[in-house]
């Protein structure tokens, strides 16, 4: 196998990679924020949390940069510890010096994740990616299902907590929603919902994770962001709907969003579940109070 790079002229092979046969050899993410993920060793490849390496796995107990892989005799994968702090365990062992893997090996990393080592083809590698997206994903807007999220703000709740960093939860409720299916159709209110999917995930950082959360409730996870600047962003969002032109058979939908906006960390906020039902709450008043608004969960 080889990496092409592309010239002005023509694709030229630059590396030759080793023949490992029938697969690849790969990482499969069995326990952490990204089960079912696929990662590709490559010779010097660095798995960590911290941005930049070649194998990210987003999980706090695993180290910036937890072990190094390597490649020997074309197919051989060699494990190595890289990191002080959190010892990186195979089949139960925990390796103090650069270890063959066998296939099928569990890499444990620290106490927060753990994945498997394969060799797989490309067909295997698309049909796991494919079922890694039903998984995690909603088919009707494409971004992240409630099943995702609630492992995702779990895993940042813990780290924002350990670290006292800022993290900020939008609650987004489609306002009557269900006269949009009434008057026009559940196939209009499918479009519609897809389209403020999109519309959403368009306005956010690159790093805001959004979610479709229920039938017609989106929720967005900033980390780093304090409560003011989480409402900044609940404008936005409502700003984005409301400007929006939802065409629909030759006509135009109306469609608004309440948005909730809670933060941590906040007095009353103790765990991932009571950061969710304060933006509720807050979301909840921004319905009381008109629609088409953003509210900040705050307490007296
Ligand atoms: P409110 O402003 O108080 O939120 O009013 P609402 O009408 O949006 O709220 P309600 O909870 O009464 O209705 C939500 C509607 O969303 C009812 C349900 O049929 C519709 N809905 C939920 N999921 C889907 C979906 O996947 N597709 C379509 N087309 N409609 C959906
Ligand atoms: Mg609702
Ligand atoms: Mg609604």
């Amino acid at each position: 196998m080889t990496i092409y790079e592309k010239t002005k002229t023509d694709v030229v092979p630059i590396v030759p990679l080793p023949d490992f046969g029938t697969g690849r050899p790969c990482l499969i993410v069995m326990r952490g924020t990204t089960t079912g993920a696929i990662h590709w060793i490559t010779d010097g490849a660095v798995l960590g949390r911290e941005e930049g390496v070649s194998i990210l796995i987003p999980v706090e107990e695993v180290s910036r940069r937890q072990c190094r892989f390597e490649i020997r005799d074309n197919d051989e994968v060699w494990i190595e510890d890289i990191a002080s702090s959190n010892d990186t365990l195979v089949d139960g062992q925990r390796i103090s010096r650069s270890t063959r893997l066998e296939e099928g090996a569990m890499i444990q990393l620290g106490f927060g994740a753990v994945v498997k080592f394969i060799y797989h083809d490309e067909l295997e590698a698309a049909f796991q990616s494919r079922m890694y997206d039903a998984a995690l994903r909603d088919p009707l807007t494409g971004l992240f299902n409630r099943r995702y999220l609630d492992e995702y703000l779990e895993a940042e709740f813990a780290f924002a907590s350990r670290h006292k960093a800022a993290l900020t939860v939008c609650m987004i409720d489609l306002d009557h929603f269900k006269q949009v299916n009434d008057i026009h159709g559940h196939e209009a209110g499918d479009l519609v919902l897809a389209e403020v999917g999109k519309r959403i995930s368009e306005t956010v950082r690159t790093e805001d994770t959004c979610c479709r959360y229920g039938g017609e409730e989106f929720v967005i996870l900033s980390l780093g962001i304090s409560l003011d600047g989480g409402l900044v962003l609940a404008e936005r969002l409502r700003g984005a709907v409301q400007d929006h032109e939802f065409r629909f058979d030759g006509g135009t939908v109306p469609v608004t969003v309440s948005v909730g906006v809670a933060g941590f960390p906040y007095p009353s906020i103790d765990s991932p579940q009571s950061l969710l039902s304060s933006a509720d709450q807050a979301l909840y008043l921004a319905k009381q109070r008109g629609r088409n608004r953003c509210k900040v969960f705050i307490t007296q």
